[in-house]
């Protein structure tokens, strides 16, 4: 079991919920992943788990921070937190919805932990997400 599944089940046990398999499967889903829309998801796991359970899942996930929704104009995306994987931003296309995570810059680090002491504020996490329109559309777009 790798290290990512442990900290999902130790996770999910300190929120009093079992390690399903149908919640490890939804994890796995998600696990080294692109952020992925719910009918996404839904589809990679057609067959071995259903809609409904694919929903509650998400929705108990949310609530234990084990995934966070990316909002992309009125959808969204999702992907699992930060405890999951290195930490990054996203630049994510308004008009094809196209995502691209970039790494953390450490100056944008810098400056969000320099703003946090300004404010007196203990940092528990931070989303980055830049908006803008991808070059292909930028090009359909005359
Ligand atoms: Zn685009
Ligand atoms: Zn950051």
């Amino acid at each position: 079991m790798d290290t990512s599944q442990k900290l999902l089940i130790e996770t999910l046990k300190k929120h009093g919920f079992s390690a399903s398999k149908s919640r490890i499967a939804v994890f796995s889903a998600l696990l080294h992943q692109e952020p992925l829309t719910m009918s996404e998801i839904v589809h990679k796991l057609s067959g071995k788990v259903d809609r409904a359970t694919v929903y509650r899942t998400i929705e108990l996930f949310e609530k234990v921070n084990v995934v966070q929704r990316l909002h992309i104009g009125w959808k969204y995306k999702i992907e699992l937190t930060d405890q999951f994987h290195e930490h990054h931003h996203h630049i994510i296309c308004q008009s094809c919805a196209k995502l691209i995570a970039i790494d953390g810059d450490s100056h944008i680090e810098k400056d969000i932990a320099d703003l946090a002491k300004k404010y007196s504020f203990s940092i528990t996490s931070h989303q980055l997400e830049i908006k803008g329109i991808c070059k292909t559309c930028q090009l359909l777009d005359v």
